[in-house]
Order: C-alpha cells, then sequence, then structure tokens
C-alpha cells in the first residue's frame, strides 16, 4: 500500500481506527472494541456528520464560499467541527453553545475563526435564549445565513450510514453483535443501527441516556415527557427534545447511565487501556457494563468513543474538578467492573 498525501485536513476525516481494548476484554471475557472517534482531525464524530450536511448543501445550491455565514447550536463538537470545515471551505461560521460546554471547546471553536454566542444550560428549548432559539434567529437575521440544524438534518444520520456503519462492519469481519453508543442528536447510533441492522437483524444496538432526558422515556412509552429536567455533566448524552435523527425502530434499548460512573470508566480507561476519550463515551462504556451479564465469549462489542479526552483536560481530567464533584482523585480510581 502506498501512503497518498492528502488535499486538505477534510480528507483526514473518517476510517477512524477499531481498537481492542485489551484489559476490559479480559475481564468480560468477551472482545470489546473501542471505534476511536477522537481520532477524527475535529478530535470528534462529529466531522463526518458536517461534511455530510455541508456536501449535501452545497449539491442544494444553498451555500456561497465568502457569502454565507452557517449557524449552528452546538455543545461544542458540532461547532468545532463546523468551523474547521468552514476554515477550508471559507463560509463564515457561527455557533450558539451552552455555558456548561468545556472551556478547551469554546476556545477550539474561536481557534478556527467562528463566532461563539454563550447560551445560559438552564432553559427550556423554546425559550429565546435557548441555544437551539438563539441559532435560528441569528441564522435568519445575519447577511446571507443558514441554519444547519443537526438535530433535524438528516444527514447527519446519513452520514453514519454511509461511512461509520460500514467502517465498523468491515472492521469487525461482519462479527459485530452488539453496538453501544451515547446518544444526542441520535445520528450516530441510528445511523450505525440502520446500517448494521440490514446486515444481520440480530446485532444489537443499544443507546446510554442520562437522567432527565427525554429519549429513553419517549422509547418506551411514545411520550416526549416534558416536564422532564436534564441533569447531566456529561455533554452529548441524553437530550430535551426527540429529534428527528433520533429512529427509534433502529434502536433496541436507552439505558439510563450514572453521571459519576461514566466518567470514572474515562478516567480508568487512560490508566488501563492508554486511550483518552470524553464523558459520553465513559457513558456508553457503562451502558455496556450494564449488559456484562448477557455477553458470551463469542461476541463482538463495539463501543463507540465519541470524542477524544484532551477537549476535557478542564474538567473531566482535573483533579480538583473531580473533588468538587464528589469523584475519586484521578490518583485513586482503581475500580472499573466491580
Ligand atoms: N458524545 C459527544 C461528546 C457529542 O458531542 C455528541 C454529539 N452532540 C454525542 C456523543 C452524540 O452523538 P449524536 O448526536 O450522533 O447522538
Amino acid at each position: 500500500m502506498t501512503l497518498q498525501a492528502k488535499e486538505s485536513i477534510l480528507e483526514v476525516i473518517g476510517n477512524t481506527p477499531l481498537v481492542k481494548l485489551q484489559a476490559l476484554s479480559r475481564d468480560l471475557n468477551c472482545n470489546v472494541y473501542a471505534k476511536l472517534e477522537g481520532i477524527n482531525p475535529g478530535l470528534s464524530v462529529k466531522d463526518r456528520t458536517v461534511l455530510s450536511m455541508i456536501e449535501q448543501a452545497e449539491k442544494e445550491g444553498k451555500l456561497i464560499p465568502g457569502k454565507t455565514t452557517i449557524v449552528e447550536a452546538s455543545s461544542g463538537n458540532t461547532g468545532y467541527s463546523l468551523a474547521m470545515i468552514c476554515a477550508v471551505k471559507g463560509y463564515k461560521c457561527i455557533v450558539t453553545v451552552k455555558d456548561k460546554a468545556s472551556k478547551e471547546k469554546i476556545n477550539m471553536i474561536k481557534a478556527m475563526g467562528a463566532k461563539v454566542v454563550l447560551c445560559p444550560s438552564g432553559v427550556k428549548p423554546n425559550n429565546p435564549e435557548s441555544y437551539y432559539q438563539k441559532a435560528k434567529t441569528i441564522s435568519e437575521t445575519v447577511d446571507n445565513g443558514f441554519y444547519i440544524n443537526q438535530n433535524y438534518n438528516l444527514y447527519n444520520q446519513h452520514a453514519h450510514y454511509n461511512t461509520t456503519g460500514p467502517e465498523i462492519w468491515e472492521q469487525t469481519n461482519e462479527k459485530v453483535s452488539y453496538i453501544f453508543s451515547p446518544a444526542s442528536t441520535g445520528g450516530t447510533i441510528s445511523g450505525v443501527g440502520k446500517f448494521l441492522k440490514e446486515q444481520n437483524p440480530t446485532i444489537k444496538v443499544i443507546a446510554a441516556d442520562s437522567e432527565g432526558s427525554v429519549l429513553k422515556k419517549y422509547h418506551e412509552t411514545e411520550e416526549y415527557d416534558t416536564t422532564l429536567k436534564r441533569k447531566t455533566m456529561l455533554e452529548g448524552v441524553g437530550k430535551d427534545i426527540i429529534p428527528p435523527n433520533v429512529s427509534m425502530d433502529n434502536i433496541d434499548e436507552f439505558v439510563l447511565v450514572d453521571d459519576e460512573r461514566s466518567v470514572e470508566n474515562i478516567i480508568h480507561l487512560a490508566k488501563t487501556e492508554g486511550i483518552m476519550t470524553g464523558g459520553s463515551s465513559g457513558a456508553a462504556l457503562e451502558a455496556m457494563r450494564s449488559k456484562k451479564n448477557d455477553f458470551t465469549p463469542e461476541d463482538v462489542i463495539v463501543v463507540i468513543f465519541s470524542d477524544h479526552g484532551s477537549k476535557y483536560l478542564s474538567k473531566f481530567f482535573d483533579t480538583e474538578w473531580q473533588v468538587d464533584n464528589g469523584l475519586e482523585s484521578i490518583e485513586n480510581v482503581i475500580r472499573f467492573l466491580g
């Protein structure tokens, strides 16, 4: 195989490694692999999603380099991927971000030349101050604004149906039996789940959900419970709306996971597997752990690690933050599968 130079950073997106988690596979007596989306150039799964949505809008003639301002509401990862892709393609970019997003994520978006508008975390989605409504309003008021709308734009889910799902199928030699992923817009789990279930309907597709999120209840009862209030320190896990990108039929189950255990999982993972990943990956690991009694030695389990841990150095990986948030200190976390 010859290694070819890439024409731009955008050609580096996708084809991420699938890596066996050695210690965890030994502990669970099965094969656990991580799909390392943090290896994308924007350090998250969202590079795929944003590229797919932008390329579609370009095909439809909706974007003009140098003129269009692309606007999006993002907890950080989509914003960074968007800022990166806009920098390469010559679009202006504004990202509305919840004020609980990590400082690294906010500064990374700014570093790519995009504008960041901070919005309060604790407000309902229809509140004009919410990051969704702010993004929509900005896209309607700025000259040549375009709201990319990752929750509703189905080219989010298509990105995973067309790339992430087929990659996992090939990388596991068509043997994958379980997929675990965090869900927020639902694009990752739905696109991957749809593709894999088309190949083999017995593959179990399981999403991690957070406390107060509306997704698990909707999946089980078809009720959108607006009285629920999301309470999580994780980014990219759970939702306060039901995005059309969540394709409920392709997901077998939502598992409610505990924040602290999710964070402890990633702290421990770095020390045992040498992989630094974000809190949502810890949530997917926790969902996986809740099913450990169902696994057999033949099972091939894939856990999606949605982003890179370097985005959380002042949060999950900071000793002071850990103590302030009631976690064991990074020096002392020794539990994993206990
Ligand atoms: N983890 C992180 C860190 C994320 O930023 C996101 C997306 N917001 C997800 C997981 C969930 O991915 P999806 O939106 O495809 O459900």
